[in-house]
C-alpha cells in the first residue's frame, strides 16, 4: 500500500529509440539509491585501482560518459577483481567491471560498447521503469526509503527484488533479467554512445560471440540473457550500424581500439581493424 505518498508520473523519451516511458520514481531518489547499492556492492570485493587495466576502463569511462550527458551523475568506475562475467552501471553513473568480463570484450571498443550498454540502462531509466512496476512487491516508497535508511529492516526478498529491479540481482542470487525491449534498447543506446566516442561500432555485434563462447551454458552473465538471443540482438544491431557507422566518421579516435588486450594470446596478437590506416601501437605496460 502506497498510503499517503503522492506519486507523479513522468513521462520521459527514452534515448536513441525514442520510445515514452512512464517511471514513477524520481530521478534523484534513483540516483541516491544508486550510489547507496554502488557502496554495497563494492563491500568485500578487491578493487583493482592501479594498473594498466584500471587504466583503461577510468579512460572509456570517462569517453562515454561525456557522451551520456547527464550532467547530475556522479561517474564512478570500478574494476573488481573477480572471474564473473559480469558489468553494470547503477542510476547516478556507479560503474562496476569484474575481471572476467575482461576476456570476451577483448579489446578498447569491446569494452566502450558493454560500457555503453549499462550506461545506456541508467540513462534509459530501466531501473526505475522495473521498480514502478515492481513496486508493491518492495514495499512502496516507503520500502524504498527503509532501504536508504537501514538495509537490515527490509526482508531478503525485498532487497533482492530491488537489487534486481537495478540490474544487480544476479550477485545476490536474484536473477531478474532485463526485458527483451529494455536489451534491445540498451544494445542500441551503447552502440551509439560508443560510436559517438569514437569507437568502432562494428565491434559491437562481434562482442556478443565472444560471450557466446566464453560463457558456454555456465554462470550466464546478467546482460546476455537468454531472450533475446546473440543472433536476435546482433540482428537489431546491424540494423543500427549504418547509423552508428556514421557517428563513428564523425568521431573517430586517433588511434587503434580494436588491439587485443584481454582476449586468447593478448600479448601476441594482433586483430584486424575498421580503420586500416590508422597507427597500430603495442599496449603500454
Ligand atoms: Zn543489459
Amino acid at each position: 500500500m502506497l498510503g499517503t505518498v503522492v506519486l507523479v508520473v513522468s513521462c520521459a523519451k527514452v534515448p536513441y529509440t525514442g520510445r515514452i516511458q512512464y517511471n514513477i520514481i524520481p530521478d534523484s531518489l534513483m540516483r541516491t539509491i544508486g550510489k547507496s547499492t554502488y557502496k554495497q556492492m563494492l563491500a568485500g570485493e578487491a578493487v583493482k585501482s592501479k594498473g594498466a587495466d584500471a587504466k583503461t576502463l577510468s579512460k572509456v569511462g570517462r569517453k562515454i560518459s561525456k557522451v551520456a550527458d547527464k550532467p547530475k551523475y556522479d561517474w564512478t568506475f570500478s574494476l573488481i577483481k573477480d572471474d564473473t562475467m559480469n558489468a553494470w552501471c547503477l542510476p547516478g553513473g556507479y560503474i562496476g567491471f569484474y575481471t572476467g568480463v575482461l576476456p570476451a570484450l577483448k579489446n578498447e571498443a569491446g569494452m566502450a560498447f558493454v560500457m555503453g550498454h549499462e550506461v545506456g540502462h541508467a540513462t534509459a531509466h530501466h531501473g526505475s521503469e522495473r521498480l514502478s512496476q515492481s513496486l508493491t512487491m518492495v514495499g512502496g516508497l516507503v520500502g524504498l526509503e527503509l532501504y536508504l535508511k537501514d538495509h537490515s529492516k527490509l526482508k531478503p526478498k525485498q532487497r533482492g527484488l530491488l537489487l534486481g529491479a537495478l540490474g544487480v540481482g544476479a550477485t545476490v542470487g536474484v536473477i531478474l533479467p532485463f526485458s527483451r525491449s529494455h536489451e534491445a534498447e540498451a544494445d542500441v543506446i551503447g552502440m551509439m554512445y560508443m560510436a559517438k566516442a569514437g569507437y568502432p561500432p562494428a565491434e559491437s555485434i562481434k562482442v556478443w560471440d565472444r560471450f557466446a563462447r566464453g560463457s558456454k551454458g555456465i554462470d550466464i552473465p546478467a546482460f546476455l540473457s537468454t531472450h533475446p538471443s546473440t543472433k536476435r540482438r546482433q540482428a537489431n544491431q546491424r540494423e543500427w550500424l549504418p547509423t552508428a557507422r556514421k557517428r563513428y566518421l564523425r568521431n573517430k579516435l586517433g588511434y587503434d581500439t580494436q588491439i587485443n588486450l584481454w582476449g586468447p594470446a593478448a600479448d601476441s596478437q594482433k586483430t584486424g581493424s575498421e580503420s586500416p590506416g590508422s597507427a597500430r601501437t603495442g599496449r603500454r605496460k
